[in-house]
């Protein structure tokens, strides 16, 4: 980004129309980043709930304080289960940004990459090959944590999975990985070799476009590798359940069981996909909670679908990508990153002969350049992760008031808001750090400190402690 040596190629050479271009591309890629982020940011800062209950609270807002509704005895086991599960996953997250870093910083994601290319000259076999490789070394350097984390989660009783089963999810989310990066890197580096100055305007707009796709098919593409899907069977819950959704004026034809309870016994819901994907799906696990605790849940659902919150983080994510690719176009055809990388700036020896001369940011086309890819592309994905967090958590907020607007039962939310925090043995008193990297939900606390804010204005009775 602050790059201040020779864009076109070797030092010394005169300036010719091939680095005067490069340079113009690059100042254009990198206004277009700029604009892109600001937009990103000026559409967040409008558009996120950052006040989720507005109005007045009488006697002001209710402090979220987990020693009122949990018992020590609760407290105790979600701070054993939260220092049990913290130490594989921050050992975990520092050893993958470790690994991908010095793979993609040194030249030694390049030369990994040349030994598993070395039998073939065919350029797309070879950035398959790449992709393949280096998130193998990714997905390998994070098993051992990945274990540790499922013994934990085994020790708590919320794993249901047999090891062999286990490892098979594995399996399953390496070859979805493996399918979506090579699709997205096969097409990027296509451009990259076919408009080395350019690439960056398809790749915002392909990338926008792959964003939104992956988005709309992910319910049917995607979770049908991992879960088993049925209808919730016909009777009063489910008649309940779409009548409560008609009441609410969102048009919802199904609602779906996940066979969650084959790899956990946690509580949970979702809404996923938009327009004709979209979809309400209840964990089976859940099935089996009081009634008007899964219409407190499906009420919090209606409303991420009535505010369409997965097609507008879908664009706004995709508007954020979209900046992103014009930044790394920056980054790429940085000489001294790609030199760093292992990579030759002006396109090496791995050009044919005859080829158009050095300079012109060939470089980055080169396959070997994938591990410096996914090194940049790791390091934007943590360093964006707060903020998805930050903006996440009003949703979420916006959500469950939207569920108590609809149910008007702040009990109801209370105690289904302890069930959640108990049965999933959540984290009741974050840290700021957790807040930052993990915490896409307020805390159960939060939430329940929220329900008794919502109860205030309404004039409705302030829900107590649940009783224990
Ligand atoms: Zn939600």
């Amino acid at each position: 980004m602050s790059e201040r040596s020779e864009p076109g190629g070797a030092e010394g050479r005169p300036p010719t129309d091939d680095t005067r271009g490069t340079r113009r591309a690059r100042v254009a890629a990198g206004v277009a980043a700029a604009v892109l982020f600001a937009g990103v940011g000026a559409v967040l800062a409008l558009t996120t709930p950052w006040n989720p209950l507005p109005g007045h609270v009488p006697g002001g807002h209710v402090r979220a304080d987990p020693a009122l509704d949990f018992s020590p005895a609760e407290i105790a086991r979600s701070r054993a289960f939260d220092s049990a599960v913290n130490p594989p996953a921050y050992a975990g997250l520092l050893a993958g940004l470790a690994v991908i870093l010095v793979l993609g910083l040194t030249p030694l994601g390049a030369r990994l990459i040349a030994r598993v290319t070395a039998r073939t000259r065919r350029r797309p076999l070879r950035v398959v090959l790449a992709v393949l490789a280096l998130t193998t070394v990714l997905r390998l350097a994070g098993l051992p944590f990945d274990v540790w984390s499922e013994s934990v989660l085994r020790r708590y009783g919320l794993s249901t999975q047999s090891w062999p089963a286990w490892l098979v999810d594995q399996l399953k989310s390496l070859g979805v990985t493996w399918v979506l990066y090579a699709i997205a890197l096969l097409l990027l580096y296509a451009l990259m070799r076919r408009f080395p100055r350019y690439w960056w305007t398809g790749a915002a707009a392909g990338g926008f476009v792959l964003v939104v796709l992956v988005s709309f098919i992910y319910p049917v593409a995607v979770e049908p590798v991992f879960n088993k899907f049925h209808s919730l069977e016909q009777g009063r819950l489910r008649s309940d359940l779409l009548a409560m959704a008609e009441r609410d004026g969102v048009p919802v034809k199904d609602v779906l069981v996940a066979d969650a309870s084959r790899r956990t016994t946690a509580l949970n819901a979702y809404v996923s996909g938009f327009g004709s994907t979209r979809r309400i799906v209840l964990y089976d696990t859940l099935l089996k909670s009081p009634r008007p605790q899964i219409e407190s849940i499906v009420g919090h659902e209606l409303g991420h679908a009535k505010r369409d919150d997965v097609l507008w983080g879908t664009l706004v994510g995709a508007l954020g990508i979209a900046g992103a690719l014009c930044l790394l176009y920056l980054l790429m055809t940085s000489p001294r990153l790609l030199r760093r990388a292992g990579a030759d700036p002006d396109g090496g020896p791995d050009e044919a002969p005859g080829e158009p001369g050095p300079g012109g940011g060939r470089g980055a086309a080169d396959p070997r350049t994938i591990a410096l890819l996914l090194a940049l592309v790791t390091a934007g994905t943590q360093l964006a992760a707060p903020v998805q967090n930050l903006v996440s958590r009003r949703i979420e907020a916006r959500a469950d008031a939207h569920a108590l607007n609809l149910t008007r039962d702040p009990a109801t939310f209370v105690s289904m808001q302890h069930a959640l925090s108990v049965r999933n043995i959540s984290d009741l008193s974050p840290d700021a750090l957790e807040y930052l990297l993990w915490m896409s939900h307020p805390s159960g606390p939060d939430r329940i400190a929220m329900a008794r804010d919502w109860a205030r204005m309404n004039g409705a009775p302030v829900p107590p402690p649940p009783r224990r």
